[in-house]
């Protein structure tokens, strides 16, 4: 299996790049963020509780986090790999990634890090804001968003590194040439 990490700030292009990696190799695609706004639409239990941390730009809890990813990464049968799109953002959450594939005799394949300037990203998501309505898209919360990339996820860079997986992405330039960039890392491994 192909087991693709998609790392990087809120706006980076996750959710851009992982569309078009799932048509070019057929992979699974994991959004944790898609997965919580399903919820929340939907009025579930779990939707009300993640409502609270998303508005407020905050992560959900680790422990609930990791039971949904096993979940959905469990739903999927004969897969050729699965892109994690929002998770690992935490260092338990990576911890937990691993030992979740090693259970399954799986590994992450690469972690691709998509590395966008502050300026611009804050650009993007009050853009994206003003046309999706998305609620977490508005100053405010955008700013204490990229505080909680700084401190829980940006450490995952150095850890990916010390697992031999981490790959630098310029996340800046035109979607095709990023996305050359990514299949070209892809196609090395
Ligand atoms: P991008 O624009 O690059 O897709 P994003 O940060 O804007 O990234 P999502 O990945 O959609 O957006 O996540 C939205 C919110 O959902 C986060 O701010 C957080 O509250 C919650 N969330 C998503 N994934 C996780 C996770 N792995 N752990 C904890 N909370 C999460
Ligand atoms: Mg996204």
């Amino acid at each position: 299996m192909l087991n693709i990490v998609i790392f990087g700030a809120p706006g980076s292009g996750k959710g851009t790049q992982s569309a078009r990696l799932v048509e070019k190799y057929g992979l699974n695609h994991i959004s944790t963020g898609d997965v919580l706004r399903a919820e929340i639409k939907n009025g579930t239990e779990l939707g009300k509780t993640a409502k609270g941390y998303i508005d407020n730009g905050q992560l959900i809890p680790d422990a609930l986090m990791i039971d949904i990813l096993a979940s959905v990464f469990d739903s999927f049968k004969d897969s050729k790999g699965v892109i994690f799109d929002g998770f690992p953002r935490t260092i338990a959450q990576a911890d937990a990634l691993k030992a979740m594939l090693a259970e399954r005799n799986q590994e992450v394949s690469v972690m691709l890090d998509l590395e966008v300037p502050e300026d611009e990203l804050m650009v993007r998501l009050i853009k994206r804001g003003q046309e999706s309505g998305r609620a977490d898209d508005n100053e405010e919360t955008i700013k204490k968003r990229l505080a909680v990339y700084h401190n829980q996820t940006a450490p995952l860079i150095d850890w990916y590194k010390k697992d031999g997986k981490y790959s630098y992405i310029k996340g800046v330039g035109t979607m095709d040439g990023i996305f050359a960039d990514i299949c070209a890392v892809i196609d090395k491994l």
